[in-house]
């Protein structure tokens, strides 16, 4: 057995990314460089995604795309495979491939964790249940200190905290879409409004209803698009799309059509055009100039989102359902304003194409419009972080600045600090899906491993 003796490296967050971090890490770091996996949440391994119980929120992936580690595609297949038919209600077998719950993917990576745990030789893996509020520049490294009032020297950090939190709600009726217990306490018969009408939404639809409300909801956001559903695709072959078109937004939109016209004349539908483009989505986003991908976040995002972020099968048709029994009504249209009255919210609305404003009483409202802007986030960390310029916001305030090799730029001289996941969005596009966190991890854990290499040597 080798003794653990080098300062550890930190990992910061316990979702998907830290989680398949830090299991990198630790086989490719050498055997005496332990590694610290912090997690605020009290629960590691399944973050905000893989957290949830309710067997209606399934995965948006293939189960044969799930799989944590890129060399072995079948591992959670073969996992699924091994459970027991008291599973069954958590796994969707359908004509567009199989899809499971997502506390079930969970469960997956829960069992990854304490497997690395158990064999880790004199406690390599350390997992500590704190949040993280300081990374000290400290010699090479960093002192890391947490709220629970713990210190550590680390010799370096990976930052794979998830997406940034929304901003607070202006109306006492609102509700968390991910703290589902208040859905317990609503009247189930008078009106819900939901914010946003993107994957979260369909998440808290389903939310609602395992908490028995049956009152009726209204979904909105500025364009009313919903996810679309999983579909059984024939596959396309990748676009060699021309240095103009990657220099121009409309031109790659024109070009984007005419594949799936193109794709349209010999039967296979826009899903296959769309799916081949997920290998290039990140060289699109890097070649598109600065004011384009602008253009695409103001003008395109929503379109692109329902398009390339599909449901799983059974999710689209409970929603279609709910759509066509009016339990649900999606609109496009604004909030205008929100007047609070002890026992409801009065909010003022502007529905798309409408001359007149529209007043509704709801008993809540539910947040579902995604995550929130660095220049909004109260997040301790990442607020002491800036300050002390060891991170710095990327162009778009999507999340923070960093180079190929991952490594957070800041305002001062690098530091041994990494990024993994969603804080990679604006410069990364493709950085919040398993498929690419886990091809993400690899590469980040054989460049803090050369990093920490060149240091030693220096
Ligand atoms: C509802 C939902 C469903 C999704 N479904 C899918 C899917 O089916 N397939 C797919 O490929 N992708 C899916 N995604 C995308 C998802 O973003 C990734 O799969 C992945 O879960 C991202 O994990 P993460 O670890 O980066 O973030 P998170 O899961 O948010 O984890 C970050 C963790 O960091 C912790 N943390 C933050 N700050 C600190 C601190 N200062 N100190 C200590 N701990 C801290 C948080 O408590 C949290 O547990 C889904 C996302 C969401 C939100």
């Amino acid at each position: 057995m080798t003794r653990a003796s080098l300062p550890p490296v930190a990992v910061i967050g316990a979702g998907f990314s830290g989680t398949m971090a830090a299991l990198q890490l630790l086989s490719t770091l050498p055997p005496e460089r332990p590694v610290l996996l912090c997690e605020r949440g009290g629960s590691f391994g399944r973050g905000l995604a893989y957290g949830t119980g309710n067997p209606a929120h399934l995965l948006n992936l293939r189960a044969t795309n799930m799989s944590a580690f890129p060399d072995r595609p079948r591992n959670f297949e073969e996992w699924l495979g091994r459970l027991g038919p008291e599973e069954a209600e958590g796994i969707w077998a359908t004509p567009a491939g199989t899809f499971a719950a997502r506390g079930l993917f969970g469960r997956y990576l829960t069992e990854l964790l304490s497997e690395a745990v158990t064999r880790s030789h004199a406690g390599r893996l350390q997992l500590l249940p704190d949040a993280v509020t300081d990374l000290e520049p400290r010699g090479d490294g960093f002192r890391l200190h947490t709220e629970g009032g713990q210190s550590f020297t680390v010799a370096g950090a990976v930052l794979a905290m998830g997406n940034l939190a929304a901003a607070p709600s202006r109306s006492r009726h609102s509700l968390d879409p991910w703290d589902t217990e208040h859905f317990g306490r609503l009247h189930p018969h008078a009106p819900v409004l939901i914010l946003g009408t993107g994957l979260t939404m369909l998440d808290a639809v389903a939310s609602l209803r395992a908490h028995g409300f049956a009152g009726a909801i209204l979904a909105l956001s500025r364009r009313g698009l919903v996810p679309n559903g999983h579909a059984p695709a024939k596959t396309w072959a990748a676009p060699d799309f021309t240095p103009a078109e990657l220099a121009s937004l409309p031109r790659l939109l024109t070009r984007i059509r005419t594949e799936v016209a193109r794709a349209g004349a010999r039967g296979i539908g826009w899903h296959g055009v769309i799916d081949a483009l997920r290998p290039l989505t990140d060289t699109l986003w890097r070649s598109l100039p600065t004011p384009e991908r602008r253009r695409f976040l103001r003008h395109l995002r929503p379109f692109w989102d329902v398009h390339r972020h599909r449901t799983a099968p059974p999710v689209d048709a409970a929603i279609r359902d709910e759509i066509a029994s009016g339990g649900l009504t999606v609109r496009a249209g604004r909030l205008l304003d929100i007047a609070d009255d002890p026992a409801q919210a009065v909010v003022t609305l502007r529905l798309r194409g409408a001359e007149r404003t529209e007043r509704l009483a709801v008993q809540a409202m539910i947040d579902a419009t995604g995550f929130g802007h660095l220049a909004q986030s109260q997040d301790p960390l990442l607020r002491r972080l800036l300050e002390r310029g060891l991170v710095r916001p990327e162009p778009f305030g999507l999340g923070l600045e960093a180079g190929p090799d991952y490594r957070a730029r800041g305002t001062t001289a690098a530091r041994p600090l990494w990024l993994l996941g969603p804080l990679l969005r604006g410069v990364l596009w493709e950085c919040i899906a398993v498929p690419d966190i886990r091809n993400e991890a690899v590469e980040l854990a054989s460049l803090v491993a050369a990093d920490l290499d060149r240091a030693a040597a220096a």
